[in-house]
């Protein structure tokens, strides 16, 4: 069983690396304290084809899979978790519209996908479906539209559209059918963001670079070539997709980049004649911070590994690998500030934003008691 990757996977990583570590960990604290949309690193992630890493070569994308996902995802996050947030959240899209939509949608939406010149959000979560997605009260009627053909009416709201302001299209979630065919009941459509009204800008504590709004809409017209995937498959086809492994990759970012922080901190840092990282007590935390990074890291590419794979397993192990990851995230945050002690505690150190990105991570993409359900239900099923 190969515990490596491979020569263009590590290659793929270096250069990641490289480019997180001179272009983005530079400016992180600076862009996440303003609030500023980190565009220049994204476009600079667009000239090196990273913005269409999984989407099909055939479609301008580098064709890549979701362990390179996850390879890119950890070294954008170990810099800044809100550039990673924005790029999955992007590829997520993408993934939807090359899975599932029509080869129309797939020529006009994945080349420029692939840019970046057009950018993807996602609008799923409601007001009164977070974890109960089937709960959503978001309906789309069909109408008989202009010249051009059918079209829906979209009315509604969605609670957390993260990146609305910057994106460009929505691929946004409406019931398109009755509840008695429930889940079978919601379609998904691309809509334009400019379309929508944003009602409240949420004042989160972290990732807010990258902001979340809240949208409302009544009567939105969209065309009927716009709904990706067939009509009320929506919801039942996206717990098909396989790019949620960058969760728990942004969170072992996070919880790497909070072990090098502090194993550096505690070998300059000197209390009592000594390097603070000689004390057993802080060996011994850091060496857990090591095996928490370890852990989580193999559980994800594991994930990835069987989502590029196909195998049936995948979703349950990426919900393991995304509790598991996340909470590593939580965790090696929280130790990294108390080995930095009182600077770990101001904003002039990132230990304080990595604890902050990482309690995002427990929640986004589903919070992690839902996810332990999924897991649960995978050991009864086998
Ligand atoms: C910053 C941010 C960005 C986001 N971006 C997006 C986005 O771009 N697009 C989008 O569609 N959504 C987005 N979301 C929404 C996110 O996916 C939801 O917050 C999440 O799915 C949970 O929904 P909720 O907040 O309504 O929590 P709730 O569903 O109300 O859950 C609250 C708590 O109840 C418990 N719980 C709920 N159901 C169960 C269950 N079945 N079993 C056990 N415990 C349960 C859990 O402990 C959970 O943490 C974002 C959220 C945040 C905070």
């Amino acid at each position: 069983m190969p515990f490596r990757l491979t020569a263009d996977q590590r290659e793929l990583r270096d250069e990641l690396r490289e480019f997180a570590t001179e272009e983005i960990a530079p400016v992180a604290s600076t862009l996440d304290h303003a609030g500023t949309y980190p565009g220049g690193v994204l476009g600079a992630l667009a000239d090196r084809g990273v913005t269409g890493l999984t989407v099909d070569e055939q479609y301008g994308g580098r064709g890549e899979g979701f362990v390179e996902l996850a390879v890119v995802v950890e070294e954008l996050s170990a810099a800044m978790m809100s550039v990673g947030a924005a790029l999955s959240l992007h590829l997520g899209v993408a993934e939807t519209i090359e899975r599932f939509g029509s080869e129309a949608l797939r020529e006009e939406f994945l080349p420029a996908m692939a840019d970046f010149e057009t950018v993807g959000a996602l609008g799923v979560t409601e007001a009164n479906a977070g974890s109960d997605k089937a709960a959503m009260e978001t309906r789309a009627e069909r109408a008989s539209g202009d010249a051009d053909g059918d079209e829906w009416h979209l009315t509604g709201h969605k609670q957390w559209v993260t990146n609305v302001a910057e994106a460009d299209v929505v691929l946004l979630y409406a019931k398109t059918g009755p509840e008695s065919e429930a889940p079978e009941n919601v379609s998904a459509f691309l809509v334009p963001t400019d379309a929508l009204d944003i009602d409240h800008e949420w004042d989160a504590i972290g990732g807010d670079s990258v902001p979340t709004a809240r949208v409302e809409f009544e009567y939105l017209a969209v065309p009927d070539d716009r709904m990706v995937g067939e009509e009320g498959r929506a919801l039942v086809q996206r717990g098909d997709l396989r790019g949620g492994v960058n969760l728990p990759a942004r969170a072992v970012g996070i919880a790497r980049a909070a072990l090098d922080d502090a194993v550096a901190y505690a070998t300059e840092r000197e209390q009592f004649g000594q390097a603070i990282g000689e004390f057993q007590g802080v060996e011994w935390r850091l060496a857990k911070m090591a095996e928490r990074v370890e852990t989580a890291r193999l559980l994800t590419l594991r994930a990835a590994d069987e989502a590029d794979r196909g195998a049936e397993t995948a979703s349950a192990k990426t919900s393991m690998a995304k509790v598991h990851a996340t909470e590593a995230a939580v965790e090696n945050a929280s130790d990294a500030m108390d080995v930095h002690g009182g600077v770990g505690f101001t904003s002039e150190y990132p230990v304080e934003r990595y604890f902050r990105d990482a309690k995002l991570l427990t929640v986004a993409g589903g919070p992690n008691d839902v996810h332990r359900n999924t897991v649960a239900r995978s050991l009864r099923s086998d």
